[in-house]
């Protein structure tokens, strides 16, 4: 008789393929699943009873921005309670990896003030070596990186305005060339972004030309993504054509100021696949961002040092033209600014302001009335007195656009959140995260249980089995004898995002909750069991997954 390390019993297995249940039993040992079979007939030094709940691969959180946060919270408390066992890094152009001396600066500048903190130490240079500081200190989730373009072109040119020469360019494809090598999935832009959006589309073909040649993914956030989204999307797929690489377009719903619903970016998705070319898109389910005030204004401006900013906005004749360049958004900007062009100030909520407490949870069309000042005035005003702590509510997206892009089968979820603990740096001040704590029971309570708005099978698959085919990672994301024991069990009737408040425009701020999610009971990684009846076991089995060439 065969004694596994660990079986699974008594679960309704979902295979993350997207086909329909079945009883069973799964047998693991060093790290693996090695027999699938039917209900108690396996045999394990370590039975865990499923109880009649699904048991389902671990769910691969393809774009995330855990860089860094997963050096300060290695348990990565906020994801592995969702049944998260995969976190990929690196998205939107932003890697912590390569370092080059002289502009090391910049790319902590651009990385905010997590840059600062003691546990990121920034001793790596190299991709490798930034990989194996990730390693070296234990993980409790799998880590697969990509290598951000932002980081490689800071690397060469730091944050210039301007096309890298011939010489600069081969730098930048020696950078890359040694982040693939050292197990980079592929390559991300971020192209609404600062330095990122300084690039020509023949800049970063020539870049995906070397993604091509190791077999890489080439993930975008995208050039546009409201008034010209269509044309942002026929350059990724462009791109891809060009230099022969597949395509994932990141976090693709269409922003407000968009023309079309999404439809029509999937449209041209639909076109480019039916010629031939691999072309997948992600989408998070949350309608609101909440980043900095900052942020929102023009990218040739957002990357001085704050002092200089203010100093711009405290100048009537300058704060004029920075108004100016907002609303024509020529270099067109990241999608909440549209709020700003379209003067959508009833969807802007401030989160946080430390100078003026008493307008936390007002809008800024009501502050403007309440000091009887034009909005545009407000918001810059806004970032004079609180600097970049000024923080707001983006309520950006249209519910409609989520549901398109969630019924679609070639778009995955995704989270675009990151490594979160309430508790330290992470916690500090409550950043709103309902993406980073409750991404993916929110799916499974909201659109799989309550609205049906697809079946149970085809969110598992969505979360596990694409991603790790989009990833080439063929031996995770499903539930098959020789695959990686990620592991999830949950209670379908039990699961609840704590973290979505349903009234989010409700202050104060107690309604927005650092609160782990119900209804996961255990979480494997590699085999080892990381949650146990919903709590933190400790454990750190967590791998750097490096892509095979
Ligand atoms: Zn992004």
């Amino acid at each position: 008789m065969r004694i596994f390390d660990l079986v699974i019993t008594n679960g309704r297995i979902l295979d993350g393929c997207g086909n329909p249940w079945f009883w069973g039993d799964l047998g693991i040992r060093r790290g693996r699943i090695l027999d699938i079979a039917a209900r108690g007939t396996l045999h394990g030094k370590k039975i865990v009873d499923a109880a009649g709940q699904f048991v389902t691969p671990g769910f691969i959180d393809i774009h995330t921005h855990s860089d860094l946060s997963i050096l300060i919270n290695r348990r990565a408390e906020s994801v592995i309670r969702q049944g998260v066992t995969t976190h990929v890094v690196g998205n939107c152009g932003m890697s912590p990896a390569p370092v080059a001396e002289d502009h090391l600066d910049e790319l902590k500048h651009n990385w905010g003030s997590i840059a600062e903190q003691p546990e990121i130490t920034w001793i790596w240079r190299t991709f490798s070596e930034y990989l194996q500081s990730v390693q070296d200190g234990g993980i409790s989730i799998n880590i697969a990186a990509l290598a951000g373009h932002a980081a490689l072109r800071m690397a060469v040119i730091g944050l210039a305005d301007r096309t890298p020469t011939a010489i600069e360019l081969d730098r930048m494809k020696e950078y890359l060339e040694e982040a693939l090598k050292a197990g980079a999935f592929g390559m991300s832009t971020g192209l609404v972004y600062p330095p990122g959006c300084f690039a020509s589309t023949d800049e970063i073909i020539a870049l995906c030309t070397v993604v091509s040649q190791y077999h890489g993914l080439y993930t975008s956030h995208i050039r546009g993504e409201r008034e010209t989204i269509l044309e942002a999307v026929t350059e990724a797929i462009h791109i891809g054509r060009e230099a022969c690489v597949p395509v994932q377009i990141s976090h693709n719903a269409p922003k407000y100021g968009a023309p079309y619903d999404a439809t029509a970016n999937l449209h041209l998705v639909e076109q480019a696949r039916a010629e031939g070319q691999d072309i997948t898109v992600d989408n998070d389910l949350h309608t609101d961002l909440a980043p900095a005030l900052v942020s929102g204004l023009p990218q040739a401006i957002q990357d001085l040092p704050i002092t200089e900013i203010i100093t711009k906005l405290q100048d009537p004749a300058t704060r004029i033209s920075i108004q100016q360049d907002i609303i024509q958004d020529r270099r067109p900007a990241f999608g909440p600014a549209g709020l700003l062009k379209h003067g959508q100030w009833q969807r802007i909520t401030i989160l946080y302001a430390p100078s003026n407490p008493e307008i936390i949870g007002k809008t800024v069309e009501f502050i403007a009335s309440e000091r009887r000042q034009a909005p545009f005035d407000v918001y810059f005003d806004l970032i004079v007195e609180n600097g970049i702590e000024a923080e707001a509510i983006f309520d950006y997206i249209e519910q409609k656009n989520i549901r398109i892009l969630l019924q679609h089968p070639a778009v995955m979820i995704c989270s675009d959140g990151q490594v979160l603990a309430p508790y330290g740096f992470l916690n500090d001040p409550p950043p709103y995260s309902p993406c980073s704590y409750g991404e993916f029971p929110y799916l499974l309570e909201r659109y799989v249980r309550k609205e049906h708005v697809i079946t149970i099978q085809e969110a598992i698959r969505k979360i596990t089995s694409f991603p790790a085919q989009r990833l080439g990672l063929m031996d995770r994301g499903v539930l098959r004898p020789g695959a990686w024991a990620d592991i999830v069990i949950f209670d379908l009737d039990r699961i609840r995002d704590r973290s979505t408040n349903l009234y989010p425009y409700h202050f104060p701020l107690d309604n927005y909750p650092h609160s782990y999610p119900e209804g996961i009971d255990y979480v494997f990684v590699n085999g080892v069991m990381v949650v146990d009846r919903s709590e933190h076991t400790g454990a750190m089995p967590g791998l750097v997954l490096r892509k095979s060439n």
